[in-house]
């Protein structure tokens, strides 16, 4: 469906959780609550969500939180989604995790349709790694992402580049994808939900850490794409790609073709503003006409661009990135 801007929405980032077993200092507080049980849509009503946008013209569903993971009927969904990819009425479903129950689902994505991850890590140094997302264990990660190996599905390595964190290891980061046979994307921070760091004290723009790949491998633009917004290189010296992610020194807003809804079953068809949609309380009314109209008011209502300004002390939505779902 397009947007009174000509954009092809035909993407959904769906949270199913807001729930996370990780606490990363730039995602959100240490101390936070999470929505309640019976704020979530049920397994049902993401179903019933699921067939009215694939109706309205969603073609690419990724599934995201919180940890989607930490949602005990997630496979019962990835299952009901696989049915209409393999109709072909849907081309990709796919997932962004932290990778820390991998290990135990790896087999299940494979047999439910799941081609291609994408793997949240920040550092490769066990205790930084620690550090960043309060207290989790890399190791876990990395069985998770031995184990999708094994079954065949392809990873994307997503780092968010943190200042005076993670510079030091742009390079080991992406030796190591490299040796792997994983893509990488770098990611600017978003000022998205209060923290108790500064969002400028965080903040590495993506020139920045292409300086320092630069010197050690020089990047050539090219033109793969996996229909989101990564913006991917490759090198000489391997095959894996480099994408960078600049939401805030170049952001991407005229070929953004997606929209988000959350666990609570609110619409938000752009990250960086309030505006939003409840399709909750149409969906407990079982009034699937007005789920449907409801999608297509707040896609022809898309705003143009999202306005993140790094330097302001507030930030430029309230809610956190593990909530909208990144
Ligand atoms: N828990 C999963 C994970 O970490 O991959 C999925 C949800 S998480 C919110 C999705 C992505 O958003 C992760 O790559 C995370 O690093 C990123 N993220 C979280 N907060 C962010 C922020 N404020 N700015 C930029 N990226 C952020
Ligand atoms: Fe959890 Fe992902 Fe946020 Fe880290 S980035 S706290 S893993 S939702």
């Amino acid at each position: 469906m397009l947007d009174s801007f000509g954009r092809n929405i035909d993407y959904l980032r769906f949270s199913v959780t807001d729930r996370c077993d990780l606490r990363c200092r730039y995602c959100m507080p240490e101390k936070t609550s999470f929505s309640q049980k019976k704020d979530m849509l049920d397994l049902n009503q993401l179903k019933k969500l699921a067939d009215v946008l694939i109706k309205v013209g969603i073609k690419k569903i990724r599934i995201t939180g919180g940890e989607p993971f930490v949602r005990k009927d997630i496979i019962s969904f990835l299952e009901y989604l696989f049915v209409y990819k393999k109709k072909q009425l849907l081309n990709e479903i796919t997932l962004t995790t932290n990778g820390t129950l991998l290990e135990k689902y790896a087999e299940k994505l494979k047999h439910n349709g799941i081609e291609r991850l994408n793997v949240s890590i920040d550092s490769l140094i066990p205790e930084k790694y620690s550090f960043i997302t309060n207290g989790g264990i890399l190791d876990n990660v990395l069985k998770g992402i031995d184990e999708a190996k094994k079954f065949g599905i392809r990873i994307k390595i997503n780092v968010v580049l943190l200042k005076n964190f993670n510079e030091d290891e742009i390079i080991s980061l992406i030796n190591w994808s490299a040796k792997n046979g994983f893509n990488i994307s770098f990611i600017e921070i978003m000022p998205l939900g209060e923290i108790k760091y500064s969002r400028d004290s965080q903040y590495i723009p993506v020139s920045v850490a292409k300086k320092i790949i630069e010197n050690h491998y020089p990047l050539i633009s090219c033109d793969y794409s996996t229909n989101g917004p990564s913006k991917y290189y490759k090198t000489k010296a391997f095959s894996s790609l480099i994408g960078f992610i600049s939401p805030i020194s170049n952001h991407f807003c005229e070929s953004c073709n997606r929209i988000r809804i959350t666990s609570n079953g609110i619409l938000y068809s752009c990250l960086g503003h309030e505006s939003a949609t409840n399709l909750k309380i149409s969906l407990e009314k079982n009034n699937i006409e007005e789920v449907e109209r409801k999608i297509r008011n707040s896609i022809k209502k898309k705003p143009e661009k999202h306005f993140f300004n790094i330097n302001e002390k507030d930030p430029a939505v309230k809610r956190f990135m593990s909530f909208t779902g990144g």
